[in-house]
């Protein structure tokens, strides 16, 4: 069009390139937070070191605290039983299965345990993967994408919102717990998607309260969506036997289509499992990027496993002395006029202090009280929503859990009221 000259192009430089992470605005972030942290006087509750199994108590400094820090829900990280399964398992595989289990890195036990998880909530078929985050990720990340939906609980797992970031699909949270709100947008958008995934967790691991799995079956099969359950904090504590959530409000397994779980906490290991229809389960073993392309689980942590669910098998006492343990903690909160929001019949039970530095001077008087617990604090919560969160495992004892809210109970009313507002 003009007389033959090109002009060159000169590149607009519109933003202020960043090549180390100290440049970084979140670095920069991180570091404001630990820096008024500093200035509370209060050590930073973060990566303490627990030199112990942590049970009903953990060793910090060289001394004994009574825990409520662990998902070591049944006690059964320690246990004879599934220590000497685990270096069993070393001794015969060593520490490494040196391969994905799709090209030489299967072991007899893989199946093994693939099977039990199947029979013990009562579906087809289960798969293991290496890690419970990576799980979810990949598991989300892959059943669905673009053209697909996604409805999760408002109070997702991170791990739930990572895998629908990943899947490319389009994510909506409902309001928590609420299934007729999801309901009523399955009867809106529904037809707008090819397919849609639900997820709920058995147990909020932050507030200690549960879904109505059933209700969400309903919603789900109305709308012919997918559900999909994290049992992350339900399996081993929920259902009279500690099956889980189905096995709690006695629904068939079936009527849930992905069975999600973790082996970190309840079964005393690490990573996590699917479980439901073969399809599905054959579909995963075959395509599932984080499952193919990833190594096997290590001997020791499926041996751990299996130990663990053999041994919660035998012994389902365990399951109601949490269960006991967790209904006298409740009670007694309550009983001291403390907030512990919506936590009901879970052994996750949070006492909202409703400031963070209330509750980061909290866990710190405790632990001069010789008891552990973690302080929940701004942003991982709103501010009015800081709280401790108590985890309780089927070794405490009665006299550990009184000590503990009579401990706190004291403490709070103490803080509170220096954190007031000073009254004219
Ligand atoms: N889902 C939920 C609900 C969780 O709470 C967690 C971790 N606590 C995970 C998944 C991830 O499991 P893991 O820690 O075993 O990776």
């Amino acid at each position: 069009g003009t007389n033959g000259v090109v002009k060159p192009v000169t590149p607009v430089l519109e933003v202020e390139p960043e090549d180390s992470v100290e440049q970084f605005a979140e670095y920069r972030r991180l570091k404001e937070t630990m820096q008024q942290m500093a200035i509370t006087g209060v050590p930073n509750p973060y990566f303490t070191i627990h030199d112990s199994v942590v049970r009903d108590t953990t060793m910090v400094d060289g001394k004994e605290l009574i825990s409520f820090a662990s998902y070591n829900y049944l006690g059964l990280s320690g246990h004879p039983d599934v220590t000497k399964a685990a270096a069993d398992a070393v001794a015969k595989y060593g520490t490494s299965v040196s391969a994905s289990r799709l090209v030489s890195g299967e072991k007899p036990i893989h199946g093994e345990l693939e099977r039990k998880i199947a029979k013990w909530i009562g579906v087809d078929s289960s798969i293991l993967m290496v890690g419970g985050h990576a799980t979810n990720e990949t598991t989300i990340g892959h059943l669905v994408g673009a053209g697909d939906l996604i409805l999760h609980d408002a109070l997702s797992h991170n791990s739930i919102v990572q895998g629908a970031l990943l899947s490319g699909a389009r994510r909506r949270p409902f309001p928590h717990n609420d299934y007729e709100a999801l309901d009523r947008m399955l009867s809106e958008i529904r037809s707008q998607y090819r397919r849609v995934l639900i997820v709920v967790e058995g147990v909020y691991s932050m507030d200690g309260d549960f879904a109505d799995v059933p209700e969400f079956a309903r919603v789900k099969k109305k709308h012919r969506a997918m559900l999909m359950v994290d049992e992350a904090h339900s399996f081993g504590t929920m259902g009279k036997t500690g099956r889980g959530i189905a096995e709690h409000f006695g629904m068939d397994a079936r009527d849930v289509d992905i069975w999600m779980g973790t082996l970190s906490k309840s079964a005393a290991s690490c990573g996590g499992y699917i479980a439901g229809s073969d399809a599905l389960v054959e579909l995963m073993r075959y395509t599932a990027p984080g499952f193919v392309f990833s190594v096997g689980m290590p001997p020791a942590q499926v041996a751990a496993a299996l130990a663990a669910i053999n041994t919660l098998e035998a012994e389902p006492q365990r399951v109601d002395r949490l269960r006991q343990l967790s209904e006298l903690f409740l009670t007694l909160c309550r009983e001291a006029g403390l907030d512990t929001g919506d936590s009901e019949g879970t052994p996750v039970i949070p006492v909202i202090t409703g400031n963070s530095m209330v509750a980061l001077r909290l866990s710190n008087r405790l632990k001069s009280d010789g008891i552990n617990v973690q302080p929940i604090l701004y942003p991982a919560v709103d501010e009015t929503a800081a709280r401790l969160r108590f985890f309780l495992t089927s070794e405490h004892s009665e006299e550990q859990i009184r000590f503990t809210v009579e401990r706190t109970a004291a403490h709070l009313a103490e803080l509170g009221f220096e954190s007031a507002p000073a009254v004219g």
